[in-house]
C-alpha cells in the first residue's frame, strides 16, 4: 500500500478513530455518505466499498447498479463536531465500476479530466469560491421556518448581527478540517452571511466547498438554526451566490496578472471562452427553478458582460495584483454541483484559449440602472430553468465535457422539476419542498 494510505491508517489508530464517513456527491451535488468502522478501512482502500448506485439520483439503472467507493487518502479530515473519543473522520471517495475503471458520472472524475486538460495545455487552475447563505429560525418542532435569524445588513456588527458566534464557530471548524478561513461577514439580506476560505487547486476547491456546506449546516443546527443555500429564499431580499474566483498559472506565472502583457492576452481568451459558453452551462451553474429569481437583482448578474470591479457584471476583474490577480464569475449559486460546474467553467475557458477568442470590450454600465436603449443589444443569461436546459441540450460543447448518460439523466430530472414547478398552484411551496436546502 502506498505511503499516504499507511499514514491514514496510522492516523486512525493513533487518534482513536472509530468511524469513517466515506463521502461523495450525486450528480446534483448533494453530499452522500456511508459510514464504516476503522477496521474496514484497509479493505475500503484495497477493494472499495460497494453501494447501490440505482438508489442515487442520476447514477445507474437497477440492471447494473453496483458501484464502488474508493477513499482518496489525501482528503482525510476529522469531523470536529463529533465526539473526541471514538472519533469520526471523513474521506472523499472516487467512484469506480466493479472492474475498477472510473465511473464516468463521478463529479470528481469529470473535474479531474478538466484539470488534466488544463495541465496538458500547460496551465494550473486555482479556484476560490465565495459562498453566501441564510440563517433561519427553527419552529417549535425543529423544522426550518423562513424567519431570518436577524435583521442586520451588509457588514453590520453584533448584537444587531446575530450570526457572529455561528460564523466564528464555522471558521474554527474549517480550520480544524484543514480549510483556511480568510474572512467572514454579515451579508446584505436579513440573516444572510458569507465566509470566504483560501483558494486552492480546483479539485480541493470543490471538495472544500462540500465540506464548507456541511460545516455550516452542522454548526447552524447546533445553534438551533437552519442554514439555507437556496439561491433566493426570500424573494424581495438579496440572493445567495457562489462567486467563483479563477486564476491560471503558466510556468509559475499568473496569466491574470495584467502587468504581464503577453500572458494577459491568454487570460482574456479564457474569459472570452466562458462568455461564449455561459448560456450553455447555466443549467449547471444555476440548477434550480429558484436560481432564476436571483439573477438580475441585488448584485447578481443577468447580462453576458464583463468589466473591472463593476458588481453588476457577469465577470468582474477584482482590483488585486500579482498572484492574487483573478477573474470572478458571479452567476453560479451554491446549489450547483461544484465538481461539474468547475469542470464546465474550466473547459469553457480552455476552449477560448484554444480558439484564440477575442474578449469583447468591457461594459462599464451599472446594469441595474441602465436604460432600455443601453441594454437592448446586450445578450442575457437564460431567464428560467427551461430555457437554460434547452441551451444545454443544444450544446455540442456540453456534450464534449459531460458523459452522455450523466447529461441525459441530469436534463431529464431537471425537466421534470421544471414541469412540477410549472403546474404547481403554489410555486413557493413546491420550491421549498424541492430545494429548501
Ligand atoms: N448576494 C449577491 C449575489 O447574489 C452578491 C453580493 C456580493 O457581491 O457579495 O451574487
Ligand atoms: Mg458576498
Ligand atoms: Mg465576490
Amino acid at each position: 500500500m502506498s505511503n499516504i494510505i499507511n499514514d491514514v491508517l496510522d492516523f486512525t489508530k493513533e487518534n482513536d478513530v472509530k468511524f469513517i464517513k466515506l463521502s461523495f456527491c450525486d450528480i446534483f451535488g448533494s453530499q452522500k455518505n456511508i459510514c464504516i468502522t476503522s477496521e474496514e478501512l484497509p479493505r475500503a482502500f484495497k477493494h472499495g466499498i460497494s453501494f447501490d448506485a440505482s438508489a442515487l439520483k442520476g447514477f445507474m439503472n437497477v440492471e447494473e447498479s453496483d458501484l464502488f467507493l474508493f477513499p482518496d487518502p489525501t482528503t482525510l479530515s476529522i469531523l470536529p463536531w463529533r465526539p473526541e473519543q471514538g472519533r469520526v473522520v471523513r474521506l472523499f471517495c472516487d467512484i469506480k465500476h466493479p472492474d475498477k475503471t472510473p465511473f464516468e458520472g463521478d463529479g470528481r472524475h469529470i473535474l479531474k479530466k478538466a484539470i488534466k486538460k488544463a495541465n496538458d495545455m500547460g496551465y494550473v487552475c486555482k479556484i476560490g469560491p465565495e459562498c453566501e447563505f441564510y440563517l433561519f429560525e427553527l419552529n417549535e418542532k425543529g423544522y426550518p421556518t423562513k424567519i431570518p435569524h436577524d435583521f442586520a445588513g451588509y457588514f453590520d456588527l453584533g448584537p444587531f448581527d446575530r450570526g457572529e458566534n455561528v460564523r466564528r464557530e464555522i471558521c474554527v471548524a474549517l480550520d480544524e478540517m484543514g480549510i483556511i478561513p480568510e474572512s467572514s461577514h454579515h451579508e446584505q439580506g436579513p440573516g444572510q452571511n458569507e465566509i470566504d476560505f483560501k483558494y486552492s487547486n480546483a479539485l480541493d476547491a470543490a471538495d472544500n466547498l462540500i465540506t464548507f456546506k456541511s460545516i455550516v449546516k452542522s454548526v447552524a443546527n447546533r445553534h438551533g438554526l437552519f442554514a439555507s443555500f437556496m439561491p433566493k429564499p426570500i424573494l424581495d431580499k438579496s440572493g445567495s451566490g457562489l462567486h467563483v474566483n479563477i486564476s491560471l498559472f503558466k510556468n509559475g506565472i499568473n496569466i491574470f496578472d495584467k502587468e504581464i502583457k503577453e500572458s494577459y492576452g491568454i487570460a482574456q481568451s479564457f474569459m472570452a471562452g466562458i462568455l461564449a459558453h455561459i448560456d450553455e452551462i447555466t443549467a449547471f451553474l444555476n440548477p434550480l427553478t429558484n436560481s432564476y429569481y436571483r439573477l438580475g437583482y441585488f448584485e447578481a448578474p443577468k447580462y453576458i458582460t464583463w468589466s473591472c470591479q463593476n458588481r453588476s457584471q457577469l465577470i468582474r476583474i477584482p482590483a488585486a495584483k500579482g498572484i492574487y490577480s483573478r477573474m470572478e464569475l458571479r452567476s453560479p449559486d451554491p446549489c450547483c454541483n461544484p465538481y461539474i460546474a468547475f469542470a464546465l467553467i474550466i473547459n469553457a475557458g480552455l476552449d477560448g484559449i484554444k480558439n484564440n477568442l477575442k474578449l469583447t470590450n468591457p461594459c462599464n454600465l451599472n446594469l441595474y440602472a441602465a436604460s432600455f436603449e443601453e441594454l437592448k443589444d446586450i445578450a442575457s443569461l437564460p431567464t428560467n430553468l427551461r430555457d437554460a436546459l434547452q441551451k444545454a441540450k443544444e450544446s455540442n460543447f456540453v456534450k464534449s465535457v459531460l458523459p452522455p448518460n450523466t447529461l441525459k439523466k441530469y436534463i431529464d430530472y431537471k425537466d421534470q422539476e421544471f414541469e412540477a414547478y410549472l403546474y404547481a398552484s403554489n410555486k413557493e411551496t413546491i420550491e421549498e419542498k424541492l430545494y429548501f436546502q
